[in-house]
């Protein structure tokens, strides 16, 4: 019978929270600015220079700590990691080691597992390189901006559940506000361990390093490249030896980059241009304020409290705001279904298109439940509502002086559409055959023709009874 084998993967993830400065110097942390124009002898590394911590950054860590149910350590210090790279100024990392800010917390999968965090630290971030093809090109701007690093245990058992791990730290992270996590900007970056063991083993099997994935789409084709390949040696009664492997989007696979031979001694020893750090009571009392009901949480209270389909919730959730919106806009119209679905239909459609997307936009949920009621109540039909609806996000105008403005107001009333009915019927005498010989699509037409008539104003189930009657007499 052949071997079964259990796959065993951890995550390292680093974010980048959204501090405006960099976290041991005032230099701003702006993304895409001209090369080399945010630097300073501090992020430098000129000799004779002290860093300063950014109070800021300590914050948000400590609430992605929380978030994170980790436990947070009351003293931390920060320790030189020492290695020479070109876009590494000072030729140390200043990053923590032996005792982190987080410890032992946890996230949990949408299924109910628990993969566990080891930890959450500090660090700084390098500069970047930009390869040329007769030369490399150094941009120090990156260099010394915070970055988190929060690394999972070795919990997860195929490459699905690295990939739903990613999503839900991902959405937590932008839920307690502390990165927009946006990959395209480097905002959020991750490498993978995997190794295999045969079933029922104790011991881990060897562990292979995975980097340079740009995607979380990435990060799961190179893990379950990497776990076939495995899995093909160990059946070939080979052994792995221990590597960092890199993945090649384009070819599809991974390839070693180093050895364990290679590997890096760091010469870790605490920073002495820092002192110690106090995480007081009252910042973890304050940071936990900024920490909501998290999504999981959130997910199951909108199933079960406002009876939406699964489908729906995980719209809604996907972004912190439009789950917010969704709550404060129901309070002023309780019909949980309609306002999901305006939420979920043109309200994303229209802020999607948006440069800025949800965060400009001018309307209160007050207003936007106002806009859902005329609707449900035939004040507005689909075609004017989506107007309104456009113009209210984009001015802040209040609906009823944009429907007033504009005389929006749905048409239902027979004698003022007669007119237009007729002529649309008098005008496609083709498209009124076509409906009595059957085809129901020309009476769409026909409905369209007044919509049109009337600028959207009509209200097409009242149209569309008046020519069936116009045309059966
Ligand atoms: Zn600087």
């Amino acid at each position: 019978m052949a071997k079964s084998f259990e796959t065993v993967i951890g995550l390292e993830v680093h974010v980048q929270p959204n501090t405006n400065s960099k976290i041991f110097c005032p230099c701003p942390t702006e993304f895409n600015a001209p090369a080399n124009t945010h630097i300073c002898p501090v992020c430098c590394g000129y000799p004779g220079v002290l860093p300063v911590f950014n109070k800021r950054a300590l914050e948000l860590a400590v609430r992605t700590s929380l978030a994170l149910h980790c436990t947070i350590n009351e003293k931390i210090y920060f320790e030189r990691k020492n290695y020479f790279y070109p876009d590494l100024p000072k030729n140390y990392q200043i990053s923590q080691y032996a005792l982190p800010l987080g410890e032992n917390g946890h996230l949990e999968l949408s299924g109910g597992k628990k993969i566990g965090i080891t930890r959450v630290h500090l660090e700084e971030d390098a500069g970047k390189l930009i390869h040329r093809e007769d030369c490399s090109l150094v941009d120090f701007n990156r260099t010394g901006t915070p970055l988190l690093e929060i690394v999972s245990y070795p919990d997860m058992n195929s490459p699905q559940e690295a990939w739903e791990y990613l999503q839900m730290l991902k959405l937590i992270i932008q839920y307690i506000e502390v990165s927009s996590c946006d990959m395209e900007k480097g905002y959020l970056r991750c490498d993978a361990n995997i190794s295999l063991r045969e079933e029922g083993a104790t011991q881990l099997g060897t562990k292979i390093e995975l980097k340079n994935m740009n995607s979380f789409k990435g990060v799961k084709d190179a893990l379950v490249f990497e776990e076939k390949r495995q899995r093909n040696l160990l059946l070939d009664g080979k052994t792995l030896s221990q590597e960092t492997r890199l993945w090649d989007e384009v070819k599809g696979k991974t390839v070693t980059m180093r050895t364990k031979e290679e590997a890096h001694d760091y010469r870790y020893f605490p920073e002495p241009d820092l002192v110690s750090f106090s995480v007081t009571a009252s910042m973890i009392t304050e940071q936990r304020q900024y920490v909501p009901e998290l999504p999981l949480a959130r997910t199951k209270r909108f199933i079960d409290e406002y009876g939406l389909s699964e489908k729906d919730v995980e719209v809604l959730i996907s972004h912190r705001w439009s789950a917010d919106f969704f709550e404060q806009s129901s309070v002023h119209f309780p019909h949980f279904k309609q306002i999901a679905n305006w939420i979920i239909g043109p309200l994303l459609e229209i802020t999607n298109a948006f440069p800025e997307g949800f965060s400009k936009i001018k309307m209160s949920p007050g207003e936007f439940a106002k806009l859902v009621r005329y609707f449900s109540e035939g004040t507005l039909n689909n075609i004017t509502a989506k107007k309104v609806l456009t113009e209210a996000l984009t001015t802040g105008v209040d609906i009823d002086k944009i429907i007033q403005e504009k005389s929006l107001i749905q048409v239902s009333d027979e004698s003022e559409l007669d007119g237009y009915v007729s002529d649309a019927v008098a005008e496609h005498p083709k498209s009124v055959e076509d409906y009595r010989k059957g085809k129901s699509q020309a009476l769409m037409f026909l409905v369209g023709s007044v919509m049109k008539k009337t600028k959207g104003k009509a209200n097409p189930k009242i149209v569309r009874e008046m020519i069936e009657k116009k045309i059966q007499q």
